[in-house]
């Protein structure tokens, strides 16, 4: 470690491990500001630390001292886009006082496209913990940068009051000064553009039971973005919109993921480098694919005949999993579940379970509901799952971003690690570092997923935009529970077929095949359930149902090769020996091309091309032509 003899005259320039990112400290009159360059380019302007809690104001601080040291990254992780992380980065710690001698040390962990940071509170008087009141912290851009951002939603409205559930529309390359839709900023990450020098993301990790987790403010003229805590009226109004800890305590890292171009966006690993498992497991989890029959066959579909078929149709697959959606409790009870779960698991399938996370800060109706948000009962419902053999649940409709939430987070995924039972959250906040930090989490949704597909048209139409901007966001900072790849063209039982009355039902699919499958490659997450049903063993390409039975949902490595976000991305993602290298365009204007040729020099092996052809999906092997893709197709290359 390096003590940097500070009598600071001149404030430190802490340089990220091979010095193209710099982060320079400045005193403005009192109060302290960072601002980031890379390459020399200034791509955060001086922007404000500190923060004020219910026992010391730290919103002017002093540098006193600082130490910074060289250190690794390096450790293995098995459910998100890489599996053995070893880079360099650089760990600092400035030593600070207010001006009433209080210290307060600002953490910062620096690797070559990284900057995070959080405040560390010692305990320096015989205050044994404290409530933070707000946060200084700020994120300024230089004049004309834009953003790719999607808002914080109001409390309780929404689908049976349910919201803040980070489902909404994104804005695409906006100026910054433009209001946000709710007037409460926006939800994590949040992507920059600084004109043609280069780009930032903004988000934050290691939120647990120890803090609420936050979003950006809306801009402002003159200390750009805040951190902004959840609002008053979140859970009905129950529970503190401040956060509170122990001390000696932390906040939450802040985190700043900048570059030149945006393959650092997509490729950081930034939000589990920082994080520290918070408990060990002496369980082993198995990732796969999964069938649920809700996506597409909706509420009608919870009834003995769909769910065996659904359970069928994983077993054809070879998959390994099936979800059972809401409302098993009612049409099953018990034992019924028990039996069917015995069915699946003498097919080679097991089960996830699906529960709201309570009935008491929302209307859900949907059932099981008051469960999981009880320990009294969550812990016999727990043992009951293992005994009857289901591997995972997924809990939904959580009531916000206030710390009682992320305490329910994490109690739920404790007591489901005891009982050998996976997690994935729906109606819920985005993880922040949970891969790393719970070794049972595997997925949240925390996104506009593959319901609105069914909901409305609108998100068909979009969908090769979400498509090309998910890996740029969404997905970049943690697993996405996305639940795609849908091969009926029209997204409904029938399928196209007239009902009773003569009419065809269903939001219509915009996409190619092919693009479908690029989805299956572009979303990350290590459990994915895939929203084909019976009917696609018949009626869709042979091919396709091929790919989706090897297709893999972990990966070793993650490579951007081409993009732009909204408007097309060939993203290149590796499992063992074997690349899967997705595309998919989104532009009218467009056409995205692929040179197949280029991409086999690149990453090495030889491409079987799954494409769109005359007469629909096709397979092949690179052509000395690149391909061109107009809107809404896409083409997945599997290098071998
Ligand atoms: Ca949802």
């Amino acid at each position: 470690m390096k003590l940097l003899t500070l009598l600071l005259a001149v404030l430190p320039v802490l340089g990220g491990p091979d010095a193209r990112l710099q982060v320079r400290l400045s005193d403005d009159s009192g109060r302290l500001r960072y601002a980031i360059a890379y390459d020399g380019k200034t791509l955060v302007s001086p922007s404000l630390l500190g923060l004020q809690t219910n026992e010391a104001d730290y919103t002017r601080l002093e540098v006193v001292s600082a130490e910074t040291e060289d250190v690794r990254d390096t450790y293995v992780l098995d459910r998100i886009k890489a599996s053995h992380i070893d880079h360099a980065a650089v760990r600092a710690v400035l030593h600070c006082q207010n001006p009433d001698g209080r210290a307060l040390d600002i953490e910062w962990h620096l690797t070559a496209n990284d900057a995070a940071f959080r405040y560390l509170l010692p305990r320096d008087t015989e205050t044994g913990s404290v409530r933070v009141l707000r946060e200084a912290t700020a994120f300024r851009f230089p004049e004309g940068a834009t953003g790719f951002l999607t808002p914080q939603s109001h409390a309780m409205i929404g689908w049976k009051r349910s919201k803040p559930s980070y489902e909404e529309f994104y804005t695409l390359d906006a100026p910054l000064a433009t209001p946000s839709q709710y007037g409460h900023g926006y939800t994590f990450p949040c992507l920059f553009r600084i004109g043609s020098d280069g780009w930032v993301l903004v988000s934050e990790t290691g939120v647990d039971s120890r803090y609420c987790a936050s979003h950006l403010s809306d801009w402002d003229a003159a200390e750009g973005y805040g951190i902004a805590f959840p609002l008053p009226e979140e859970n009905n109004g129950n529970g503190t919109v401040e956060p509170a800890f122990a001390l000696p305590g932390a906040t939450p890292w802040r985190t700043l993921t900048v570059g030149a171009d945006l393959a650092p966006i997509v490729e950081t690993t930034i939000a589990f480098d920082v994080v520290e498992p918070r408990y060990e497991s002496s369980r082993g989890y198995r990732y796969g694919k999964s069938s649920w029959s809700w996506i597409v066959w909706q509420d009608d579909s919870m009834n003995k005949a769909d769910q065996l078929a659904f359970i069928d149709l994983a077993a054809q697959m070879q998959w390994p999993y099936i979800l059972i959606d809401a409302g098993w409790d009612k049409e099953f009870g018990r034992a019924g579940m028990e039996e069917l779960v015995r069915y699946a698991r003498s097919k080679g399938v097991d089960v996830f379970l699906w529960y709201s996370s309570s009935g008491w800060w929302n209307d859900i109706v949907q059932s099981p509901t008051d469960i999981m948000c009880d320990p009294l009962v969550r812990k016999p419902e727990m043992r009951w799952l293992e005994r009857i053999g289901v591997k995972g649940i997924k809990v939904d409709f959580f009531g916000g971003d206030k710390q009682e939430t992320m305490r329910l987070y994490e109690a739920i995924l404790s007591d489901a690690d005891d009982h050998g039972l996976m997690c994935i959250f729906h109606g819920a906040t985005l993880p922040r570092g949970w891969e790393r930090m719970y070794p049972n989490y595997v997925g949240s949704e925390a996104v506009l997923a593959s319901e609105n597909l069914v909901f409305g048209q609108v998100h068909c139409d979009l969908e090769s935009q979400n498509a090309a901007l998910h890996p740029f966001l969404r997905n970049t900072v943690g697993s996405m529970e996305f639940g795609g790849v849908f091969l009926n063209r029209y997204l409904h039982r029938l399928n196209g077929a007239p009902d009773a009355k003569g009419r065809v039902r269903g939001t219509v699919r915009r996409t190619t095949d092919a693009a479908e499958l690029a989805v299956a490659v572009l979303y990350q997450n290590p459990i994915q359930h895939f929203a084909i049903t019976p009917n696609n063993l018949s009626d869709a390409p042979a091919a396709a149902i091929g790919f989706l039975r090897e297709v893999p949902t972990t990966w070793d490595e993650t490579r951007l090769l081409d993009g732009y976000p909204g408007r097309n991305i060939v993203l290149a993602r590796r499992h063992g020996a074997t690349w899967y290298v997705a595309a998919v365009n989104a532009s009218e204007e467009q056409p995205l091309t692929v040179d197949v040729r280029a991409i086999e020099r690149r990453l090495g092996g030889t491409a079987l091309v799954y494409s769109t052809g005359k007469d629909g999906l096709q397979t092949g092997a690179a052509a000395k032509k690149p391909l061109s893709l107009p809107k809404d197709d896409g083409a997945v290359i599997v290098l071998r």
